[in-house]
């Protein structure tokens, strides 16, 4: 590539951070400095429980993050892990595996001269890494993660939010309050980017009138390099440092500027790192900016904006996320020519010449102006995230692009979640003995999973039920300590504690708390939920989600779930987890067996929690929406009806009564159908079929196989609907 650098992209100050650390570490550990600053470690089996082994108490108070493990973790702690071969031998095979696997060559067709770059406003890693909200982080976490594997050259960027995403706490009458907790980059496993004297590398980028200087930290992903960009540097104004602060900051201004630090900054981070990709891939409208940096760029070297756009359209992808117009923010022109104010000028357009990309109708000077149109019509390739929600975006666009809906040019590649990630060890164990050696690289053949038929059933019942008791394990020592600092009394926590059985049937609710996702669903009937949760036949309900903080109709649904938690049955099993984050999120996932989603239809795009469900063997209970319209076979869970219907409150009804009657019903009967053994096999066989059939067809190596195949490699738009 290039034979000298002239700054160093992260690796050389990577190697010398680590050196350091190594060298405070006894001989026998100081391999596992290098391995604390790539989140390879984090999806290898057994990984994670190196780091613990070590300091399991440092370990739990960072919340598994292994650089703070190593660098805090007590000199005796340390003594006695140096002395435990076992764990030594572990820790050698660990770092002999991820060598090896950054070692492999690129797949074939891609060249690392040519990287993809992608860029996203939100990235869930792990959960020692706060620099993500929901399902579109962890969905671009995945991302990387399965690029790594896939040995396609991927480069990242993003912005360094150092107060992150806000937690969440609920007062005693279940109204939520939020607070944020600043990060330290230097303890986290990341390195600042620095320049050929050793000084951070800075990245101008005009904002406002005047020039935002941001910092680059490197944040190893595998084999992909996640560049995130720090606002918070010293010469910057105090506005400028806190744009940065907080990930979807509400001041629409500020969020405006984040737009323009990723989207302008991203680009020209990337050419400051000698990265020329070619394809720079826009996850969700945030980076849009990018689109017309690249084009600035050819500006400056003399073409004109016409040929500038077809340019960068030739290189820029786009996956839009948001299936509602509203969705997609919008600005009025006076606060994007405030923000935006130096980027007319450097397109060679006047003010309304700018705004007409981003309005849907450009002709129309009234109408607002959003990213989203901008990432649309500077793209060569748009697509949606399910089957269904390709054919929303098309109508939802079609305005925009000014054909019918049939020819608007997006398609849909559906997302998949990444298995070494989400599928948890006691799934994971059972599928690593009866599976062939090596098959998570070939999780997307379905070949792969035609052994899963012949799984004894007491051998799938019995890793059920131990997934089942660590997640009841897990929720009895969170609601303790989230009910006390509520104020809940001791009497009602010990009951609740009683209460959690870890053979009742367990569904699981978490995701984001917003009007769509209809959480309120579940209270809709009080006398049916209670007679459920209070049956002969123990069910109990945990759920958890974050209302946007400015949401307060949002809070409201939160709170009306708590009207009933005096009542003895709700007190004892139905549970509500606080701080709904990645690390809850994968035990509730894998414990549950049974995983409610009833979206308002077709509001939701794709969803992928329930794919992290059934990755563990538990059965969906979803509306036929996003991915689980594609999915769901009559036999691999259960369904409610999916269509629109403009009435609101009658398909409220509607659903709920399936819901309700799905769950007395089906649901329950089935589970407690047992044989001789206490195994009920007719549940088992739907697990399997669950496994057999999400398994290949939803996990992150098809969609990254569809990413590689449909969207980076293609030279010329694609065809309209695949
Ligand atoms: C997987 C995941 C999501 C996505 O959830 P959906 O409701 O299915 O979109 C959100 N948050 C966390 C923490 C996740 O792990």
């Amino acid at each position: 590539m290039h034979d000298h650098l002239p700054i160093d992209n992260g690796a050389a100050a990577r190697s010398s951070i680590t050196a350091s650390l190594a060298r405070r570490l006894p001989e026998k550990l100081a391999s596992l400095a290098p391995l604390a600053y790539n989140y390879r470690w984090s999806w290898e089996p057994g990984g994670a429980a190196v780091f613990e082994a070590i300091d399991a108490e440092v370990w739990d108070r960072t919340d598994h993050n292994p650089v703070r493990t190593l660098v805090e973790a007590r000199p005796e702690a340390l003594e006695r892990a140096a002395a435990d071969s076992d764990l030594v031998a572990r820790a050698d095979d660990l770092v002999a595996t991820v060598e090896d696997d950054l070692d492999r060559p690129f797949a074939s067709g891609f060249s690392r001269d040519q990287p993809i770059a992608f860029l996203c406003a939100e990235y869930g890693i792990h959960r020692s890494l706060p620099v993500y909200s929901g399902g579109l982080g962890v969905l671009a976490g995945d991302i990387l993660k399965e690029a790594s594997d896939l040995a396609l050259p991927m480069v990242a960027v993003g912005l360094l939010y150092r107060h992150g995403y806000f937690h969440q706490r609920l007062d005693i009458a279940g109204w939520q309050h939020e607070y944020w907790i600043e990060a330290d980059p230097d303890l986290l496993p990341m390195v600042r980017v620095v320049d050929d004297r050793g000084d951070p590398l800075a990245i101008d980028v005009p904002v406002w009138d005047r020039t935002v200087r941001l910092h680059v930290w490197r944040v190893d992903v595998g084999r992909v390099p996640l560049y995130l960009l720090d606002a918070d540097v010293p010469g910057n104004n105090p506005i400028d440092r806190f744009v940065t602060s907080r990930l979807y900051e509400a001041n629409r201004d500020l969020r405006l500027a984040q737009y323009a630090l990723l989207g302008i900054g991203g680009i020209r981070a990337l050419q400051a790192l000698h990265l020329e990709p070619a394809t720079v891939h826009l996850n969700e409208g945030h980076a849009a900016l990018g689109a017309l940096e690249l084009a600035a760029t050819d500006l400056g070297r003399g073409s004109s904006f016409e040929q500038a756009s077809k340019a960068a359209k030739q290189r820029v992808v786009f996956t839009t996320h948001t299936p509602v117009a509203a969705g997609n923010e919008t600005y009025a022109a006076d606060r994007i020519l405030d923000v935006l104010q130096q980027l007319p000028d450097r397109l060679g357009q006047d003010r309304d010449g700018f705004l007409r990309l981003g309005r849907i109708n450009p002709d129309d000077e009234h109408a607002e102006a959003g990213m989203t149109p901008v990432a649309l019509r500077l793209s060569r390739h748009v697509n949606g995230v399910s089957e269904r929600h390709g054919e929303v975006a098309r109508n939802m666009w079609s305005g925009l692009f000014q054909v019918e809906p049939d020819d608007v040019p997006i398609n849909h590649v559906t997302n998949g979640v990444h298995l070494p990630t989400w599928m948890a060890a006691p799934m994971r164990s059972l599928l690593d003995r009866y599976l062939e050696a090596g098959w998570t690289r070939q999780a997307a053949d379905p070949q792969t999973w035609a052994p899963v038929a012949g799984i004894p059933d007491g051998e799938v019942w019995a890793a059920r039920c131990e997934a089942r008791e660590q997640l009841i394990a897990y929720v009895r020592r969170r609601i303790a300590r989230d009910r006390l600092a509520r104020g809940q009394s001791l009497d009602y926590i010990e009951r609740t504690l009683a209460g959690l059985d870890p053979e009742a049937l367990t569904l699981g609710f978490a995701r984001r708390v917003a009007a769509y996702k209809r959480l309120y669903l579940l209270r809709s009937d009080p006398d049916r939920l209670l007679r459920l949760v209070g049956g002969e036949r123990p069910v109990q309900l945990l759920f958890a989600g974050k209302a946007h903080p400015a949401d307060d109709g949002a809070k409201g649904i939160l709170r009306s779930m708590f009207e009933f938690k005096d009542a003895p049955q709700v007190a004892e099993r139905v549970a509500f987890l606080e701080d709904y984050g990645m690390a809850s999120g994968a035990m509730l996932t894998m414990g549950c067996d049974v995983w409610i989603n009833v979206p308002r239809p077709p509001l939701e795009a794709s969803g992928t929690s329930g794919m992290k469900s059934s990755l563990n063997g538990g059965l969906n209970l979803s509306v036929l929406d996003g991915w689980w319209g594609e999915a769901y076979d009559g036999d691999n869970g259960w369904a409610i009806s999916g269509d629109v219907d403009h009435n609101a409150g009658a398909q409220d009804a509607r659903h709920a009564d399936e819901l309700y009657g799905l769950l007395e019903r089906q649901v329950l009967p089935l589970f407690h159908n047992r044989d001789a053994d206490g195994v009920p096999t007719a549940w088992v066989r739907r697990v399997k079929g669950a496994l057999m059939t999400v398994g290949p067809r939803f996990c992150a190596t098809r969609m990254m196989q569809d990413y590689a195949r449909d969207v980076y490699t293609a030279e010329t738009p694609a065809a309209t609907r695949s």
